[in-house]
């Protein structure tokens, strides 16, 4: 590594993105298939993710907020983008302008989208979105008959297009899940009997898409999938044909020897058991790195992985690497592909008692992304 590697660096492989697509697309079979890339693409970064994706065979775009479906059309994508979680107050005119599909969770939302086109002078593309059981986003079962009749009749008017019906499933349970498909079964029959003929229904995200084929339909929306990470805790990306697109890299800043019983850090958490080789690495909460996972995550030093020793602070930690040799400058991997015998994204998540999406996804400012792959 040179003086211009930036200390903290995600290396995001672009052609893992785009591989993960497709041996989702092939595994997944449906029709269409959104890649979603809300919040910078899990912290990978949205427009370049959003690029690879759509190489790689998915057909249109899902994020949560119109500030981010916005995002990437000031960049030139020109895929279609939905957008699902709007402000009390958003402006759906500046979507439609934009040509931005917009997921609708109530009347109120159905109503100033209509206004909106009105104004516009150009129909809105919706996805009414059904609360099957997630009790968050979505239209509840309740007020279901109503919207699909408005939108219907939105659409009669010429305001409004129904380009599709969606929900989103809780992931409590095989049980669970099978409640919910139901109710969106329920929902579906009576957006038809409406006199709706959705083209995209979509249930499924990652958990459903790889593992319950009833929850399929045409249409499924993959996040964490495509940054090859698993939607679940007990299952290896691996086994699903996945590959990790992030790498998280540092370098080793200082090394020294402490004597057996030193402690380490803030709190004196670690004492060395041993007279112990230590490596600082200057990668902090500040970065993401979650502070729970102190004296817990491993990191990966000259292809061995050793335990971080004492509390992560907020701009470094400690890794206490033995009777192993240690020098400034030698790279550090945090996480990245295990069949490279470096952590996981998951591993941290364990060791922090979180999910890989939450790692990937909390990447702070400082950590330089760099592109490669492409
Ligand atoms: C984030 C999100 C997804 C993607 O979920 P993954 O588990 O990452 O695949 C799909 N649909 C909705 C509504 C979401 O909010």
């Amino acid at each position: 590594m040179t003086g211009t590697t930036p200390l903290r660096e995600a290396v995001i492989d672009l052609g893992a993105v785009r591989d993960n697509v497709r041996t989702l697309r092939e595994r997944v079979g449906t029709e269409h298939v959104f890649a979603v890339v809300k919040a910078n693409a899990y912290g990978h970064g949205a427009v370049p993710v959003a690029r690879a994706a759509l190489a790689g065979g998915a057909d249109r775009l899902g994020v949560a907020d119109l500030a981010e479906a916005l995002e990437l059309r000031s960049a030139g994508i020109v895929a279609p983008v939905l957008a699902w979680l709007h402000d009390s107050e958003p402006d759906f005119e500046k979507a439609l302008r934009a040509d931005i599909q917009i997921g609708i969770s109530s009347q109120a939302q159905l109503d100033a989208v209509a206004e909106a086109a009105e104004r516009a002078a150009r129909p809105a593309a919706v996805h009414l979105k059904l609360d099957t059981g997630l009790s968050r986003n979505g239209v509840s079962p309740d007020a279901w008959p109503a919207v699909v009749r408005a939108a219907r009749a939105a659409e009669t008017a010429g305001l409004v297009r129904v380009a599709g019906v969606f929900s989103h499933l809780s992931g409590t349970s095989a049980e669970a899940d099978t409640v919910q498909v139901d109710a969106f079964d329920r929902g579906l029959a009576e957006a038809s009997r409406a006199g709706l003929d959705p083209e995209f229904v979509h249930l499924a995200a990652s958990g459903a898409a790889l593992t319950l084929p009833r929850a399929r339909y045409n249409t499924v929306r993959l996040g964490i999938a495509i940054y090859g990470l698993s939607p679940f805790g007990d299952r290896e990306p691996s086994e699903f044909g996945l590959r990790p697109a992030m790498t998280l890299r540092s370098r080793v800043i200082a090394a020294r020897r402490i004597p057996e019983g030193q402690g380490v850090s803030y709190g004196h958490t670690y004492r060395a058991p041993t007279p112990t080789n230590l490596a600082l690495v200057p990668v902090g909460y500040a970065d993401g790195i979650p502070r729970q996972a102190s004296g817990r995550a491993e990191v990966a030093i000259g292809g061995r992985r050793h335990p971080v020793a004492g509390r992560v602070a907020m701009d470094q930690f400690v890794v206490a690497v033995g009777e192993n040799g240690v020098a400034v400058g030698d790279e550090v991997v945090l996480f990245g592909d295990p069949a490279q015998g470096v952590p996981s994204a998951e591993d941290w998540a364990r060791a922090a008692d979180t999910i890989g999406y939450e790692i990937v996804t909390r990447l702070g400012p400082r950590v330089t992304r760099r592109y490669i792959g492409e």
